[in-house]
């Protein structure tokens, strides 16, 4: 791609983009009267314009119908997670019964934990990138230790090569082998929040597979920032949070992804609640849990109305917009900051760009490293 730098070039840019349009759908906050440029999606996605009128709608609903709401009105409560299926399973490639919201992401990973790790006195390694996010550090430190384990044997992390910041995708096959049978689950970020590494999914998925273990992502950083073909990838379990790339406002709730082999298997374990109960059951108040079919029978309570609301509106966007699209305009939105960030860099260093060069290596996400004045440094 041919790049300039300059604001001509970059209005220009601009002015032929597709996606121009999904600008206006977001509320920017503003600073001295105009709006800022906003490089922290990646912690808190900005609120969609249309999240007011589905938060208002799910309060009328529940005005007008109070407990029937439940089961009355354009989207009844009882099946609002049907509501956002369709939607989340076409954002990480997956069969509608495949994927579910629910909860919040760590809960989630911990819950998807209970199911796929289930260690024993031969199998209890869990393999994990070093600087995963620290809440994702913690759910692998005080899971093998709930079972038993220390922490430091059954939790191994693959780290980089001396003077790199990223892992090779050989060094993670390398290390699953060599723990080969003892290995229980591989536990990755789609997306590494840190560095912006984008690991190859399919091939962390084919090695787990290869020594037996299960392979887990936490993809945190990669729902809705690239597109994802969990189904056809063999992926086991995976989990995201809504409000980074996903704009569902703070503390929105988070997806799982159950492939369909495990998904129809009632027998595997789970800790049970109500919500993942056959629906058509549900409300006999009965003994004896039967899982729903697929990714809702790990669902435990009701659904947060309000928070899916906000999630449903911003997922609207994303269908209208279309991940593919999406990910055109961030290869070529990324590509041209790191032209920029270069230029910069030219003739004084200040920083290292530490996410991988390769654009198919990373999504929307140019890290850098600087060892002086951090945050205040400036470009201009
Ligand atoms: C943001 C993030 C979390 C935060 O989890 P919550 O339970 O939603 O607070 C956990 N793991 C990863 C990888 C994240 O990026």
């Amino acid at each position: 791609m041919h790049f300039e730098d300059t604001l001509e070039f970059a209005l220009a840019m601009d002015a032929r983009d597709p996606m121009r349009p999904y600008r206006a759908e977001f509320i920017f906050p503003q600073h001295d009267g105009r709006p800022v440029l906003y490089f922290c999606g990646n912690s808190l996605g900005l609120q969609p314009k249309a999240v007011r009128q589905a938060l208002m709608d799910e309060l009328d609903q529940w005005g007008t119908h109070a407990v029937e709401g439940h089961f009355r009105g354009e989207r009844p409560w009882m099946y609002y997670h049907k509501f956002l299926q369709p939607q989340s399973a076409d954002l990480v490639g997956a069969k509608e019964q495949e994927v579910v919201v629910m909860n919040t992401l760590t809960t989630n990973l911990h819950l998807m934990m209970v199911s796929f790790y289930r260690p024993t006195q031969q199998r209890y390694k869990i393999i994990m990138e070093a600087g995963a996010f620290p809440s994702d550090q913690y759910a692998m430190e005080t899971q093998a230790r709930y079972h038993g384990f220390d922490p430091a044997d059954a939790v191994v992390e693959v780290a980089p090569k001396a003077g790199s910041h990223t892992l090779e995708t050989d060094d993670i096959l390398d290390v699953i082998r060599q723990h080969g049978d003892q290995v229980a689950l591989v536990m990755f970020s789609g997306v590494n929040y840190y560095t912006g590494q984008f690991y190859d999914i399919p091939a962390i998925t084919r090695a787990a597979h290869a020594v037996g273990a299960y392979a887990g992502f936490d993809l945190a950083h990669t729902a809705g920032n690239l597109p994802l073909q969990l189904h056809d990838w063999n992926v086991d379990f995976a989990v995201w949070c809504s409000y980074k790339y996903l704009n569902s406002g703070p503390g929105g709730p988070s997806g799982i992804f159950v492939h369909e082999r495990h998904g129809h298997n009632p027998e595997l374990p789970r800790f049970a609640g109500w919500w993942g109960h056959n629906e058509a059951e549900r409300f006999k108040m009965r003994k004896g849990f039967q899982p729903m079919e697929g990714a809702a029978g790990w669902q435990m309570s009701n659904a947060q109305i309000l928070a899916f609301a906000a999630h449903r509106a911003s997922l609207d966007l994303f269908m209208a917009a279309g991940i593919d699209n999406l990910r055109v305009k961030s290869l070529a939105l990324t590509a041209y900051l790191e032209f920029i960030l270069e230029n910069v860099n030219r003739d004084r260093p200040l920083f290292e760009i530490i996410t991988p060069r390769d654009p198919e290596a990373r999504g929307c996400q140019i890290s850098t490293l600087t060892d002086q004045r951090g945050k205040i440094f400036s470009i201009t």
